[in-house]
């Protein structure tokens, strides 16, 4: 289904892909004091009614955006199917993330129980355990709203640049709010090569933060795919260390240095709070002091700043302009993987959104970018594809048991991926052994064409990084 979605989704080679850029951070304005206290009547009843909508649809009904409405609620039936199509969408997107998790975690288990069975198992090792997912919480008001209920029109008359017409929670009665746009924004929203106001999409939506109103517009726009369909492929493995690491032996953007110490910092005081809540909290104290810092917000701002930059510049880098590009497709689920003992660390380096970030890039740019399996693609060999997790003596390094190939870790990686786009063979695949299998027979043929019978007595060998980075182009 997600497969077939996202194939829907990319444009074929010289077909222009349409994407939907948004228009963000557009502050409400006021013009008169309580002109928006109909709004801040109205977010926490709509907050109220998505939430049971959302937990409707991720625990007993399947997510459907044309459900017919079933809560009491003051809102206008308009406003109740608005509220039902956003809680469909969240549900789905929290469904699919945990059955991606639920089916890595049977998958460990197998291998686990296999193992236990073969007598192999480390003696460090545990049985992994499944813990059921939290339903979201939907904490800020956030109104994915369509024409039924928010209207957007051009201003021709005043000094303002839209009108926005809410519905309100009383019968027939609208909120005329005017829409001032920044410099920055016009500019965003006026097409460079014709100097005409974009076509804005009829939906919008709308943000309350710190009792702040903030609307968000969006428009699509075609872009024309620039790369040729025989350009270089550019390998993309994904990391903390090195957020992109390239199959042609460049690194962009780090987690490590002082990203780690902020995050370090910020987890001990969110700990001091905890405990200082817990106290409270026995003691019967009614009000708690919250648990989300102002420092933590912004480091996680900081964070996704920062991967926007690594992937920018990938993107930019003088060297990549005619390549296109193969990333890893991983879930949230195995990037538990890729940082065993470092799993706080890993939610507030957010690797989730990089390959997100490679996406959008590669469509802003017209530049094609494919995900591919990722499996196996950190202990394979890329010279001979022995594939073995003592390949990996450390997080970083890579040192293959039989040809003696020595690189960085990330970069190893970096180039299997470049070589997986369009590997029908590894795409059949049904599960993790079976791309071993694939990969071993690889291994198989290679020492075949060296015309060595026995892996063992291997001379010692080193390749540089050029070479490899120059095979795999
Ligand atoms: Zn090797």
């Amino acid at each position: 289904m997600k497969q077939q979605k996202r194939r829907k989704k990319r444009a074929r080679p010289g077909e222009p892909q349409r994407i939907t850029k948004a228009v963000t951070q557009i502050r409400l304005i006021e013009v008169n004091p309580g002109k928006l206290a109909a709004l801040d009547e109205l977010a926490p009843v709509y907050l109220a009614l998505c939430q049971q909508y959302v937990t409707l649809f991720c625990l007993e009904e399947a997510p459907d955006k044309l459900r017919a409405p079933c809560y009491p609620t003051p809102l206008s039936e308009r406003w109740q199917r608005v509220a039902i199509m956003q809680a469909a969408g969240i549900a789905q997107s929290w469904r699919t993330n945990r059955a991606q998790a639920y089916q890595q975690y049977q998958q460990d288990l197998a291998r686990y129980q296999q193992r236990a069975a073969d007598g192999t198992l480390d003696a460090k090792a545990k049985e992994p355990q499944w813990r059921e997912w939290n339903v979201p919480t939907l904490r800020q008001p956030c109104i994915q709203a369509n024409v039924n209920v928010v209207k957007l029109e051009l201003s021709t008359d005043s000094s303002f640049d839209y009108w926005l017409t809410i519905s309100t929670l009383e019968f027939r009665k609208q909120l005329l709010i005017p829409v001032k746009l920044a410099e920055y924004h016009q500019e965003a929203l006026t097409d460079p090569k014709t100097h005409q106001k974009r076509t804005l999409n009829s939906s919008v939506q709308l943000n309350q933060r710190d009792g702040i109103w903030w609307l968000t517009l969006s428009y699509d726009e075609d872009v024309p795919v620039q790369t040729l369909p025989d350009a270089p492929i550019v390998g993309i493995d994904v990391g903390i260390a090195n957020f992109v690491t390239t199959s042609t032996g460049k690194q962009y953007g780090s987690f490590h240095k002082h990203l780690r110490a902020r995050h370090k910092r910020d987890r001990a005081k969110r700990r001091r709070k905890a405990k200082l809540r817990a106290c409270l909290k026995k003691k019967g104290a009614k009000k708690l002091p919250s648990t989300s810092s102002r420092t933590g917000q912004r480091l996680i701002r900081h964070v996704k700043h920062e991967i926007n930059c690594a992937v920018n510049q990938c993107f930019s880098e003088e060297e990549h302009q005619e390549a296109q590009f193969a990333y890893e497709q991983l879930s949230v689920a195995s990037m538990r993987f890729k940082a065993k003992a470092q799993n706080a660390y890993l939610r507030a380096s957010h690797l989730g959104r990089i390959p997100q970030q490679i996406l959008w890039n590669s469509q802003k740019r017209g530049v094609m970018a494919t995900p591919v399996i990722s499996a196996y693609s950190s202990q394979e060999c890329s010279v001979c594809h022995y594939t073995d997790r003592k390949n990996r003596p450390d997080q970083r390094t890579f040192r293959c048991q039989v040809c003696r190939f020595e690189a960085h870790a990330d970069y190893n990686a970096a180039v299997n991926l470049s070589r997986r786009v369009g590997d029908s063979q590894l795409r059949a695949c049904r599960d993790r052994a079976a791309i071993k299998a694939v990969l071993m027979q690889r291994h198989e043929q290679w020492k075949q064409q060296q015309g060595r019978g026995n892996s063992q007595q291997v001379k010692r060998r080193k390749r540089g990084k050029s070479s490899a980075a120059a095979s795999s182009i």
